[in-house]
C-alpha cells in the first residue's frame, strides 16, 4: 500500500480507510492509496506551519541545494517513476520518463533561481529617509493537482514554493496519486526538512476542500477543471487567500494557406493526441484556409490512422487509454451529439475493437468536419482525443472564431507571411502564442491563462513571484 508523507514520516489513513488505484488501460488494481482523515489533513497542515517557521529562515542557498539534490534523486528514479505513472495514468511509457525528466527538470531550474530573490532600493523623498522592498515567502501552501500530467504539474508547483521559503500540502488526484506520492517521498529523503513537503491522499470534495477551507493555509494552487477552480475561489475568498489556477482550455490551431503543411500536420497529430488529448494545451479547435483544407484533411487523416493504440507499457504504443471512464463518456457524448446534428466524421469516432482493448478506457483517435459551432465539442472543453475541423476563408474570420470561446489558454498559427504573424499575436486572445512550432512549454517561459483558463502565471520568474509578497519598508532617522 502506498503511503502519503506527513511530517516527513510515511503515514497510513488515521482511520485506516483506503481506496484502489485502477490501471486504466487494464482495468486491475494497480494499489492503494491511504483515504486521509480530516486529522490527516489538519496535521500535515500543523506540521507544514512548524516547518515554515524553520524553512523560510534556511538560507537560499541551502534550500537551492536540497532542490538540486532532489532533482537529481528524481533523475535517478526516472524509469521505476515513469512505469508507475503509465500504470496509473495510462500514457505511453516515453511519455511518461518525459514527464518525470520535466520535474527533475524543475526542481533543478528552481534551484538555480534563488540568487533571484531579491527586493529593491528606491530613492528617499527626503534626507535621511530610506525605501526599500523585501520579499517574503507567501507562506503555507495547499497545491491540488489534477490526473493528466500529475507529476509535471505538482512540479510546477512545489519547485517555486519550496525555493521561496514556503511549506506545502500536496493532494494529487485521486485516480493519479502513486506517483506523487513516491515523488514526493524521494524528495523528502533528499534531506527537505520534515513538515517542508506533505501530501495527503483522498476525494477532491474532502482532501481538497479542507485545503481551501484551512485558515492556516497562505495560498492555495490549482490545475483542474474551471468549475472546480471557481468553486475554489469563491471558497479562498472566505479567508482572501492567495490563489493561482491554471483551468480548462480551448486551443485554437489556425493553418493558413501559406504554411509548412508537413510541420503543422506534425504539430496537429501530437498537439491533439498526445497524452490521449488530456492536455489543457491541446489543439481543440484546428480551423484551415480554404485553399489547403481538403489536402490537409486527407493527409491528417493518414497520419492520424498511423497512431498505435494500447497498454502504455508495451512497446511501440503511441497513445493509451483515457485515464477513467467518465472521461471517455464525457468524450463519447460530445462527438455523438456532434454527429447528430451533422458533423461528419474522417476517423474514428468509436470505442477499438479487440479482446486487448476490453477492459480499459480506450477511444479512437477521431476526427470530425462539418461541426456546428454551437455543438458541446467546440464549445466546451474536449478533453480526450477528437477534434472538430472548420474550414475558413481567412485570417480575420479564423481569429474571430478562434476568440469565440470562454476560454484563453494556448494557440498557434502557421504561416510564412509576417503580416498574418503579427495580426495574430495581437489579436488572438490566450496567454500562449505558438508560431510555426508546436506546443513547447518552457520552465523558464510563464505559462497561464486568460479569460476563464485561470488566474496568475506558473513557471519562469512569475512562477516563483506567486510565492512570495512585497513588503515595503520605510526607514527614518532615529
Ligand atoms: P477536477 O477539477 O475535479 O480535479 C482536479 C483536482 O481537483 C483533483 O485533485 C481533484 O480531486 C480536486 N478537486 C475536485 N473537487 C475539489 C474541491 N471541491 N476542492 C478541492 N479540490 C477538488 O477535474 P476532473 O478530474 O473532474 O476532470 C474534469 C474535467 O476538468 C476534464 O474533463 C477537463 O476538462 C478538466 N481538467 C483540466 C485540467 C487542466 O490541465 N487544465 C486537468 C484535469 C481536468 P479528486 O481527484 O479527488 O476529485
Amino acid at each position: 500500500m502506498a503511503k502519503m508523507v506527513i511530517d516527513g514520516a510515511l503515514s497510513d489513513s488515521s482511520n485506516a480507510g483506503t481506496f484502489n488505484v485502477i490501471n486504466p488501460a487494464t482495468g486491475d488494481v494497480v494499489d492503494t492509496a491511504p483515504n486521509a482523515s480530516l486529522d490527516d489533513v489538519r496535521r500535515a497542515i500543523d506540521s507544514a506551519e512548524d516547518a515554515f517557521k524553520i524553512w523560510s529562515e534556511t538560507p537560499v542557498h541551502v534550500r537551492a541545494r536540497t532542490l538540486i539534490k532532489s532533482s537529481q534523486i528524481i533523475r535517478e528514479n526516472r524509469d521505476e517513476l515513469a512505469t508507475l505513472l503509465t500504470k496509473e495514468q495510462g500514457k505511453p511509457f516515453f511519455e511518461s520518463k518525459f514527464e518525470i525528466g520535466i520535474l527533475s527538470r524543475l526542481l533543478e531550474y528552481y534551484g538555480g533561481q534563488g540568487g533571484r530573490i531579491s527586493g529593491s532600493y528606491l530613492p528617499p523623498v527626503e534626507k535621511g529617509r530610506h525605501h526599500l522592498v523585501i520579499k517574503k515567502p507567501v507562506g503555507i501552501c495547499g497545491a491540488i493537482v489534477p490526473w493528466n500530467f500529475p507529476v509535471l504539474l505538482m512540479g510546477y508547483k512545489i519547485a517555486p514554493a519550496l525555493i521561496a521559503g514556503c511549506t506545502m500540502i500536496v493532494k494529487p488526484a485521486s485516480t493519479t496519486p502513486l506517483t506523487d506520492l513516491r515523488c514526493v517521498e524521494l524528495i523528502n529523503n533528499a534531506g527537505v526538512p520534515k513538515g517542508v513537503l506533505n501530501i495527503v491522499t483522498g476525494p477532491g470534495s474532502i482532501v481538497g476542500q479542507e485545503l481551501v477551507e484551512n485558515p492556516k493555509i497562505n495560498k492555495i494552487s490549482f490545475t483542474g477543471e474551471t468549475k472546480t477552480g471557481k468553486q475554489i475561489m469563491e471558497t479562498s475568498a472566505a479567508n482572501v487567500k492567495r490563489i493561482t489556477l491554471e483551468l480548462g482550455g480551448s486551443d485554437p490551431m489556425i493553418v493558413c494557406d501559406d504554411a509548412d503543411l508537413d510541420k503543422a500536420l506534425s504539430a496537429a497529430l501530437w498537439g491533439r493526441f498526445l497524452n490521449c488529448g488530456q492536455a489543457c494545451i491541446a489543439v481543440k479547435r484546428l480551423f484551415l484556409f480554404e485553399k489547403i483544407a481538403p489536402i490537409f484533411k486527407q493527409k491528417y487523416v493518414e497520419l492520424v490512422k498511423t497512431i498505435k493504440i494500447g497498454n502504455g507499457l508495451e512497446k511501440g504504443i503511441t497513445m493509451g487509454p483515457l485515464n477513467n471512464p467518465s472521461q471517455r463518456e464525457s468524450v463519447e457524448s460530445m462527438v455523438s451529439e456532434a454527429v447528430s446534428s451533422g458533423a461528419e466524421i474522417l476517423t474514428g469516432g468509436s470505442r477499438p475493437e479487440g479482446a486487448e482493448f476490453d477492459k480499459g478506457n480506450f477511444y479512437l483517435p477521431t476526427l470530425l468536419s462539418n461541426v456546428s459551432p454551437d455543438s458541446r465539442i467546440t464549445t466546451e472543453e474536449c478533453f480526450g482525443p477528437a477534434l472538430p475541423i472548420f474550414v475558413v476563408k481567412d485570417l480575420e474570420e479564423a481569429v474571430s472564431r478562434a476568440n469565440d470561446t470562454i476560454y484563453g489558454l494556448g494557440s498557434s498559427i502557421w504561416t510564412k507571411d509576417i503580416n498574418k504573424v503579427t495580426y495574430a499575436m495581437d489579436k488572438i486572445e490566450a496567454g500562449t502564442v505558438w508560431v510555426n512550432m508546436p506546443f513547447e512549454v518552457n520552465v523558464d517561459v510563464p505559462f497561464g491563462g486568460i479569460k476563464q483558463s485561470g488566474l496568475g502565471r506558473e513557471l519562469g520568474i512569475e512562477g516563483l513571484e506567486a510565492y512570495l509578497e512585497s513588503r515595503a519598508i520605510y526607514i527614518g532617522s532615529s
